[in-house]
């Protein structure tokens, strides 16, 4: 069966790796950023400003949060996720594991999948890899993730392997059912009415906390499985900075040449540029939209908190060298009385800015690749955010 995506390696620099991923409805070129649509939305951010002005070609959906609210049922009388909301571009969407395991109380985890208690209203529920892949099925997402374990950042040598294992038998899980649902035909008669391709695609998950060793058996039993891509999971979940970015020098330019690499979940605009370094494609993270809504933004010169009060009467924008219409429009000083008088459209501006920055950070990365200046470009943009990092709020 061949893949219903493709994947092309344009140029690589160092390990660093400018791409292009075809999917039955974008053009994503790599290194790409996702901005994260948790409940069907990106926070703050309609569907026309991320197609139109941003141009994000892909964005990510949560499992979890809409396995209980509307619920599968509910998308699938709309025909899927895309209609639900009018996204028309790629959507990538989680497997609701790592959700499962950071949000919902009284979890009972067994080889057959992990009951919870909702955190929405205490309702028992239960997640397994066929639930997941069925799932996203209904969705309608263009990536799949597999139904993974992700254990604590700091967790131990044993407890990481056991769950590890277990990981890996949950990817074969997950793969056995996908194919069978994507065989089927079942949710994707909606997809072949518009003339796209009912199947999705499949990412594996490579887990091992903060064990080198770990990291590349998971890395080998999922490449074993095969998948149409692979992502570093469990990263950026409590550990120290330091023991991402050893994991990441460790197992990225080891995952597999021919397919897409995503870091899940992850993170600054410096962990991206580090891990872009190390040769990853893809990433998605809601920190643009979740310190927009605390008033922090993301600047060429590092970040900033707009409630400051040195910009009461600051009369340039959030970032003096951004292109995006908050910033061609709106002075610090007025976004900053928006947030001081709690009206919401300052947190709409500075996530969108927020969005519009990692998007053209990721976007000036993939160009500085092309054109073989990476190494040079990681050390002016670290050193850019750096120097003004005792200002950060
Ligand atoms: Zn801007």
């Amino acid at each position: 069966m061949t893949s219903p995506i493709e994947w092309n390696v344009e140029t690589t620099d160092g390990r660093a790796r400018a791409g292009t991923l075809r999917t039955r409805r974008s053009v994503i070129e790599t290194p790409v950023f996702m901005p994260v649509g948790t409940q069907a939305a990106v926070k703050g951010i309609r569907f026309e400003w991320l197609e139109d002005e941003l141009d994000a070609r892909i964005i990510l959906g949560n499992t979890y949060h809409l396995f209980l609210r509307p619920g599968v049922d509910v998308i699938r009388e709309f025909g899927g996720l895309h209609k639900f909301g009018t996204w028309s571009r790629s959507l990538l969407t989680d497997s609701g594991g790592f959700q499962v395991f950071s949000l919902s109380d009284l979890r009972k985890l067994t080889e057959d999948g992990v009951e919870f208690r909702s955190h929405l209203d205490g309702g028992k529920h239960f997640l397994s890899p066929e639930v997941s892949m069925e799932i996203q099925a209904a969705l309608g997402s263009e990536i799949v993730m597999v139904f993974d374990e992700c254990p604590p950042g700091d967790a131990g040598h044993d407890l990481t392997r056991k769950s590890l294992e277990m990981t890996a038998r949950w990817a074969l899980r997950s793969k056995d059912r996908f194919n069978e649902l994507q065989d089927s035909g079942q949710d994707t008669g909606y997809r072949a009415a518009d003339g796209l391709s009912g199947r999705q695609a499949l990412f594996g998950i490579v887990q091992g906390a903060g064990h080198y060793d770990l990291r590349s058996e998971s890395l080998a039993k999922t490449v074993e499985i095969g998948f149409d891509g692979y992502a570093i999971g469990g990263l950026s979940v409590g550990e120290e900075k330091d023991v991402m970015y050893g994991v990441l020098d460790h197992i990225a330019h080891q995952m597999p040449d021919d397919a897409p690499r995503y870091l899940m979940g992850v993170g600054t605009p410096e962990d991206l540029i580090e891990a872009v370094y190390n040769g990853v494609d893809m990433f998605d993270c809601v920190i643009p939209t979740r310190n927009g809504r605390t008033g922090s933004a993301f600047t060429s010169h590092g970040k900033i908190n707009v409630r400051n009060a040195k910009f009461t009467s600051d009369k340039g924008p959030i970032d003096a060298e951004c292109s995006c219409s908050v910033c061609q429009r709106y002075s610090l000083g007025y976004i900053r009385h928006l947030y001081q008088a709690g009206e919401m459209t300052a947190a709409t501006m500075i996530s969108h800015h927020n969005v519009a920055f990692f998007l053209n950070t990721m976007r000036s990365a993939r160009t500085a690749i092309i054109e073989g200046r990476f190494t040079q470009f990681r050390t002016d943009f670290l050193a850019k955010i750096g120097r003004f990092a005792a200002e950060s709020v």
